[in-house]
């Protein structure tokens, strides 16, 4: 018997072909990558199946199955060997209702340099995603890749995946996926300024605390609690700070993000010719060249 807080079967069907098509567009994926969960009763989930690409999806394709791991119904395709993280999640964690997981290229190139996404830069990606961490290497697909990620899906939004890719989850499939993009743009900005701007404001202690209010105040318990300024950096007019007597005054609380180091220090400035040459590679990269 269904419950009223889960989508009904043909709902949680449609939302992951629609989910599906967004991570393939959005190139959160390539080819057959990436696999999507939905749970429609407290021991029963919707998943995506092996070897077929989330672009390219049709209803009978999903594979039906129990949180045990046995199928209830499929298509002509097994589920993903994948689909071994998305049940541990669901297990440790009754509150979880939908996962994604892809390889999404800017989160995936933090997991490849093992840098977790936890610097307090801006408001939303704090209060809806919460802090990133990094979990250790396992092969995808293994039952150890589970193990590694169960410590988490309590406390935590999102995982990036070391060498492999990212995983979120939420109390609805779409919160799920909203904080798998909230994800790659927050790992974008970080990308953006740690590696061409060249320098972040951090929020201040104070301003973390107000954001963390905000999102208790919202039902959202899960998510970290990123390393903050002692000192605000961003409270005077940013505008002002571009004159050369205000900057003097201002220089000792700007704080500077490193990739790999905590907030603290001056900036690293780079030359106007390393900017350019870090820009390029970037753009390139993004082109997949
Ligand atoms: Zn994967």
């Amino acid at each position: 018997m269904a419950h009223r807080e889960y989508p009904t079967d043909s709902e949680a069907k449609q939302l992951i072909l629609d989910i599906g098509r967004r991570m393939y567009q959005k190139n959160f994926v390539a080819a057959n990558d990436g696999n999507i969960t939905c749970k429609v009763d407290d021991d029963i989930i919707w998943a995506t199946p092996t070897g077929v690409s989330k672009g390219f999806m049709t209803e009978d394709m999903l594979v039906k199955m129990y949180l045990d791991g046995r199928v209830i119904r499929q298509g002509d395709l097994a589920p993903s060997s994948e689909i071994k993280m998305h049940l541990r999640i669901y297990q440790e964690n009754p509150a979880i209702k939908g996962v994604t997981h892809a390889h999404p290229p800017v989160s995936t190139s933090f997991a490849i340099a093992g840098i977790s996404l936890d610097k307090a830069i801006y408001p939303e990606a704090l209060v809806n995603l919460g802090t990133v961490p990094c979990v250790h290497y396992e092969t995808p697909g293994s039952s150890a890749l589970p193990d590694s990620v169960a410590p988490y899906c309590n406390d935590y939004n999102a995982l990036l995946l070391a060498n492999h890719g990212a995983v979120s989850w939420g109390t609805s499939l779409m919160e799920a996926f909203f904080r798998l993009e909230s994800m790659e743009h927050y790992a974008t900005v970080l990308m953006y300024t740690g590696n061409i701007i060249g320098k972040a404001n951090v929020l201040s202690c104070d301003q973390v605390q107000e954001l963390i209010d905000i999102r208790t105040r919202m039902g959202i318990h899960t998510g970290g609690v990123p390393p903050c300024a002692p000192r605000p950096s961003n409270v005077r007019d940013v505008l002002a700070q571009h004159s050369p007597v205000v900057q003097a005054e201002a220089a000792p609380e700007v704080k500077t993000y490193q990739p790999g180091q905590e907030n603290s220090g001056s900036a690293g400035a780079l030359t106007e010719d390393e900017i350019e040459r870090v820009r390029q590679a970037v753009i390139a990269r993004l082109r997949g060249q």
